[in-house]
């Protein structure tokens, strides 16, 4: 197998034994990314000059015999919402098309100190608001699986550029479902951490409550590995989880012997294809068969989620995007007349229809006439929603639902259609509200041959068992298959 579609955790261990250096490594996703990028396209921002820099100095302290991270000299690429200093940070926006950030985010900071080599920023929506990665300024981002549907969003060149060997692993953000559901479309392993778990600091922010960033990889043990490596608390963001957080790695292990695994019946109804229901179905089975004990379980308040996740988000968006006005930082408009004109058509000019959608609807569930029906009722429904979740941990260990209704759809098929658009999110979007981890992981395919996704909830901090049952489902499969169209 080439290089560049190794796993993370063979790799490190092929880096460590001098079997490979990490320029070898480095050099084989580069040219994997010229070889494919201009169909992919998951790129906004390549970095491959520091990129070998950065392999050089990982072998070289190899070479001396100094002791170096799990992750040394491993590639890996950054959704364009996390801050990279000296490095455009666009968001795939026009607003921020040149800023350069003057400082790096935690979790940059922190796989730099391991030693993981930056390849360079990936394409995302634009600031992380859709589903397909269409609403980037910049590009289209292809689904490795087939070229002509979309690889998911807003996480979609995270996702892309993994299943496509781009890059090893790479790190994206979840405010609905924005690691788990591209994942699921291209096939590979996303994790959404519980809030507070990993430093939100230099994350441009979408809606600050639900946003949380997280690992992409190809198998489990890799992601788990990531994981390891970004979370843990963090004084410079302060809704950080102050607590302990072991190695998430080092303890996986492959035993769902009376593990009791859930399954809400309201994840299953209408509208959730036949093909995904049986995957998920199967998979579970699977599982059951190795000792897992599966029940059904209710979560009434799920038909509710889409409207409270969609009100909340976009009103927290309002305020957060508010700071982009021409000033301080990115686009500014040319021509104006008054500092009110210069605000207005920086910001007509700088964003794009979905961005402005939000930034509407999330300034009008805020407005005085308006708050109580639905801002208010929104945080009501939040609240049943964790309830019914929290409670449902009571006498169970992991949920088990489809990651998303559906498989890839065609480039276009939904821009016309944001309602369609936003009900690709009906399954994830509860987990954010609730602040609690998910990860979606390949479980088969549809008659097309694209990827579909098992969803594995849990409670908070419960990430070791979330990662123990995904890495026991693919050890049973034998590991998950990337596509083999490029
Ligand atoms: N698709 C969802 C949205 O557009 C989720 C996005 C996200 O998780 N960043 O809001």
């Amino acid at each position: 197998m080439e290089l560049f579609f190794k796993n993370a955790y063979e790799l490190s261990e092929m880096i460590r034994n001098k079997e490979i250096s990490s320029r070898e490594l480095t050099e084989s996703v580069i040219n994997r990314i010229e070889a494919v990028e201009d169909r992919v396209e998951a790129y906004t921002t390549l970095t491959k000059d520091n990129a070998i820099k950065t392999a050089i100095e990982i072998d070289n302290k190899i070479q001396r015999g100094e002791s170096v991270a799990p992750l040394a000299g491993i590639p890996i690429g950054i959704k364009d919402n996390i801050s990279t200093k000296g490095i455009t940070t666009t968001c795939s926006s026009k607003m921020l098309e040149n800023y350069i950030p003057p400082f790096n985010a935690t979790v940059v900071d922190k796989i730099s100190n391991a030693g993981m080599v930056i390849t360079g920023k990936l394409n995302m929506d634009e600031f992380a608001m859709g589903s397909s990665t269409e609403n980037s300024y910049f590009k289209k981002t292809k689904n490795p699986n087939d070229l002509s549907r979309i690889p998911g969003g807003s996480s979609g060149g995270s996702a892309a550029s993994v299943a496509a060997g781009e890059a090893i692993v790479s790190l994206g953000s979840d405010t609905g479902g924005s690691i788990r559901q591209p994942a699921s479309y291209c096939g590979v392993v996303g994790l959404k951490p519980t809030y507070g778990s990993v430093s939100r600091y230099g994350l441009v922010a979408f809606a600050s409550s639900l946003d949380q960033i997280g690992p992409f990889g190809r198998c489990v043990k890799d992601v788990a590995m990531l994981q390891s490596v970004i979370n843990g608390y963090d004084k410079m963001d302060s809704t950080s989880a102050y607590r302990e957080y072991s190695n998430l790695s080092d303890n996986l292990k492959s035993d769902v012997k009376g593990l009791k695994i859930g399954m809400p019946k309201e994840y299953f109804g209408a509208g959730i294809d036949d093909n995904v229901k049986t995957a998920v179905y199967n998979a579970v089975k699977q599982l059951e068969l190795k000792g897992a004990i599966v029940k059904e379980i209710s979560l009434p308040s799920t038909d509710y989620a889409l409207s409270a996740y969609y009100i909340i988000s976009s009103a927290e968006a309002s305020s957060n995007l508010a700071r982009f006005d021409g000033v301080k930082y990115g686009y500014r408009t040319k021509d104006y007349d008054s500092l009110i004109d210069m605000y207005e058509k920086t910001r007509s000019e700088g964003f794009g229809d979905e961005v402005k959608r939000r930034i509407m609807l999330g300034t009008f569930v805020l407005s005085s006439g308006y708050y109580d029906a639905y801002y208010k009722r929104a945080k009501q429904i939040q609240k049943r929603i964790t309830s019914e979740f929290i409670s449902s941990f009571n006498d169970i260990d992991v949920i088990a639902t489809p990651t998303v209704p559906s498989t890839a759809f065609k480039i276009g098929e939904n821009t016309d259609d944001p309602l369609k658009m936003y009900s690709t999110d009906i399954c994830t979007v509860t987990i954010n509200i609730a602040g609690l981890p998910a990860i979606s992981i390949p479980c088969g395919r549809d008659e097309k041959g694209l990827p579909i996704g098992l969803q594995l909830i849990g409670n908070k901090f419960s990430e070791q068992t979330l990662l123990d049952t995904a890495y026991s489902y693919e050890q049973l499969v034998g590991g998950f298959k990337m596509p083999a169209v490029l």
